[in-house]
């Protein structure tokens, strides 16, 4: 692929399910309160992290196109 991307969770959302933490091996922690966050927030484009974002129960992820700012996850209606 080659892009870029920026990964954001939404605290506000999160529920602390983990499924992200499973799913995309690495790529997310959870801290001590239970919120999940991206380990590099800036990162290459990777089918795990947007497996985990596709998969998380209250869409807390967001991706985009780092530099542009063009939305990955969730895709422009
Ligand atoms: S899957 Fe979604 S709700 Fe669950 S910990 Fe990850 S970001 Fe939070």
């Amino acid at each position: 692929m080659g892009d870029r991307w920026h990964v954001e969770v939404d605290r506000s959302v999160c529920i602390g399910s983990a499924q992200c933490v499973h799913r995309a091996n690495g790529a997310f922690r959870l801290d001590s309160a239970m919120q999940s966050h991206p380990v590099e927030p800036d990162t290459d484009a990777n089918e795990r992290i947007l497996e985990a974002a596709e998969n998380c129960p209250v869409e807390a992820i967001v991706i985009t196109l780092l530099g542009s700012g063009e939305p990955v996850f969730p895709p422009e209606e």
